[in-house]
């Protein structure tokens, strides 16, 4: 396992690059949150920053807004989620076509989950895409941006093995996906032998670790069973006690993290996806251990 020797050397940071997924606000108070955040992450200067898209299209309209002020009021790259839920072709090419315009150039291709929930049966629209691959191809052929996708480490749970998920990765790099972000996990031999399963398959493209920093035990565990990500029973000993004492919730999910993302790194691990959950605090601590600091503005060549 790391240790955290890494805090004190903010020259591995220059080495690592990070990215930020948020979600859209529903109102004013969550609005103002997400742009408090936002505030205190981009001085990290991450290599771009994820605003996902609801079930059934439901958040399309407040996915574009965000993406639109991320453009407009900050130095950040934005990447569009988009998802084929209940979507003709037509209304996917429209979709791109809406971000294209706005000056979108990365986009993170999904499938989606049925608007009825996770866990239900997922039926395309009869119009529409089946699943990530197809849409991957679908907004290529729109134009040459740069698409991530999805990746489960422990398998995407209406996968039936290994190697149809893998099987389904392979068709999405086929159709021009050019990064796969995991879903969250908490066992990092986990995503290593995955790594080396996508490898084994002649899959080439970057594997970023999605990490999730905690911010509620009980939540995760939830809806980690729902979307087959295992939950370790040392993880569940760490938090255990915790659920009326937040500041020592918040220390130990730091430090959990940390020690997740360090040890990473001690595998030669250069890029992680966090997903932030609109809250900068973790974020910005697990940055800070693997040498990611606010960008220093030099003024005077600035000026001069
Ligand atoms: P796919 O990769 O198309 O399929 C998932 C797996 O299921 C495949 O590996 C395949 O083997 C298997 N599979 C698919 N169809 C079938 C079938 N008919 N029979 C058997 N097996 C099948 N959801 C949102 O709604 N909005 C978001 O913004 C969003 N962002 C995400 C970002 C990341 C990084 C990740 C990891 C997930 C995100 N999700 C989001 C969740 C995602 O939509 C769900 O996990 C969804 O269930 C699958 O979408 P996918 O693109 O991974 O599906």
């Amino acid at each position: 396992m790391s240790d955290l020797r890494l805090s004190r050397r903010p020259d591995i940071g220059d080495r690592i690059k990070v990215s930020f997924e948020f979600f859209p606000p529903k109102s004013d108070d969550m609005e103002t949150r997400l742009w408090d955040t936002i505030t205190r992450l981009e001085p990290l200067a991450p290599n771009y920053v994820s605003v996902t898209y609801g079930a059934g299209g439901s958040t399309r309209e407040r996915t574009a807004r965000t993406v639109s002020r991320i453009l407009n009021e900050s130095a950040l790259k934005p990447a569009a989620h988009m998802t084929c839920v209940d979507a003709t072709r037509a209304d996917v090419e429209e979709v791109v076509r809406d971000f294209a315009s706005m000056g979108v150039t990365r986009f993170v291709a999904l499938r989606g989950d049925p608007a009825a929930g996770v866990g239900q049966a997922y039926r395309p629209h009869p119009q529409g895409y089946s699943n990530g691959a197809e849409l991957v191809g679908a907004i290529r052929a729109i134009g040459d941006f740069e698409v991530s996708v999805s990746a489960y480490p422990e398998k995407h749970p209406e996968s039936a093995d290994f190697a149809t998920d893998i099987d389904m990765l392979k068709r999405k790099v086929d159709n021009g996906a050019t990064r796969a972000i995991t879903q969250f996990f908490f066992d990092n031999d986990l995503y290593e032998r995955y790594v080396e399963r996508a490898r084994r398959a002649g899959i080439y493209i970057p594997i970023v670790p999605g990490i999730l920093p905690i911010h509620n035990f009980g939540q995760v565990a939830n809806f980690s069973a729902r979307c087959g990500a295992h939950v370790p029973a040392w993880l569940a000993e760490r938090f255990d006690g915790l659920d009326k004492d937040p500041q020592t919730h918040a220390l130990v999910a730091s430090a959990i993290a940390a020690e997740q993302v360090l040890d990473l790194v001690e595998r030669g691990i250069g890029e992680f996806h966090f997903y932030t959950m609109n809250r900068a605090d973790l974020a910005f601590a697990i940055c800070h251990l693997i040498g990611i600091r606010p960008a220093v503005i030099n003024t005077t060549s600035a000026a001069a």
